[in-house]
């Protein structure tokens, strides 16, 4: 199967991202795999501070292959390095009512959110976010896109894109399929969802003092005073960490903290460790990229040489039926 997927690069990455990587590394088994660098889509938020976008794009692509992408099996490329993708966008954008954007679920829910933050995205180019998110999609013919439950709409969407393509010009569109990963849920420190704007989020890059610092400043259980006291792991942040890095050792940490056994400040430290040993080999992996910058900007070339034959295969085949 052909796979696509991308993500913004509006900030560094952290381990909430990493759950995302594990699932590409999986694909990247079995699929024919073309992962993406969405500085358009990120565009979209950021369109007041563009400055950022291109140092995050080197180092998510640097993460990206310290985690284990590897540049021989997947297409690993810049959006806005392939121009087809606007293209189609702008030619989806002829023949697509206005209302099927408006009702995506998730794009009522963003402007309120980022209105929040101080954004202002009542834009014509957020609006037509998840019609890129198609153009993008589509331009490969890719059949499955690895996503989240929240973003399904947007592949219903793209469905309904590739069908009144398919019925308007000429059967060329597959109707790809969502592929609902299992992907963990990090919290962040604060026990919130993990994200910048709540500024509670363990970056890809931390170090072993970074990480110790960041475990001390999570949430545990709040009734626990002493070292003594049965504890509530239900309630608290640095077990559910437990949970997802070490699950083998999950069950005797929820007995030694509902027991009073273990203090906080150990449990702390126990995860601080592990998650050291999960960044270890990262961390070093990408010392060793970016001492060789010239790889990146490699990867990123043939990344774009391969993507652009695919998607300008499509586009030809897309202006013939439509005697462009
Ligand atoms: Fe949380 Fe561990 Fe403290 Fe229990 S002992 S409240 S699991 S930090």
């Amino acid at each position: 199967m052909r796979i696509l997927s991308g993500m913004r690069p509006t900030g560094y990455l952290h381990l909430g991202h990493l759950c995302v990587l594990e699932n590409w590394l999986e694909l990247q088994k079995e699929h024919e795999c073309f992962f993406f660098v969405a500085d358009w889509h990120a565009l979209t938020t950021e369109y007041e501070n563009p400055r950022s976008i291109k140092e995050y794009t080197y180092a998510m692509v640097a993460d990206w292959l310290a985690v284990g992408l590897d540049p021989e099996k997947s297409v690993i490329f810049v959006q806005s390095q392939v121009p087809a993708h606007a293209e189609l966008h702008l030619i989806f954008s002829m023949f697509t009512p206005l209302s099927w954007l408006e009702r995506v679920p998730t794009y009522k829910d963003q402007v309120r959110k980022l209105k929040a933050l101080g954004k202002d995205i009542t834009t014509y180019g957020f609006l037509g976010y998840p019609l890129l998110q198609a153009a993008d999609i589509l331009i490969y013919l890719a059949e499955g896109v690895p996503v989240g439950e929240d973003q399904l709409p947007h592949i219903e969407l793209c469905r309904e894109i590739a069908r009144r393509f398919n019925y308007l010009y000429a059967p060329i569109f597959p109707e790809p399929q969502g592929i609902l990963a299992e992907v963990k849920l990090v919290p962040g420190i604060d026990g919130q969802k993990m994200s910048k704007s709540y500024r509670n989020v363990i970056p890809l890059t931390a170090s072993t003092e970074e990480l110790a610092e960041l475990v001390n400043r999570m949430v545990t259980d709040p009734a626990r005073i002493h070292k003594h006291d049965p504890g509530h792991p239900e309630v608290c942040t640095v077990f559910q960490y437990h949970r997802i890095y070490q699950p083998e050792r999950a069950k005797d940490i929820e007995t030694a903290c509902r027991r009073g056994e273990i203090g906080c400040v150990a449990c702390k430290k126990d995860l601080a460790a592990v998650l050291d040993r999960r960044l270890a080999p990262i961390r070093e992996k990408r010392a060793e990229i970016l001492a060789r910058p010239d790889y990146l900007r490699e990867v990123l070339e043939e990344g774009k040489e391969k993507a652009r034959a695919v998607a300008n295969a499509t586009l030809a085949r897309v202006r013939e039926a439509l005697n462009l």
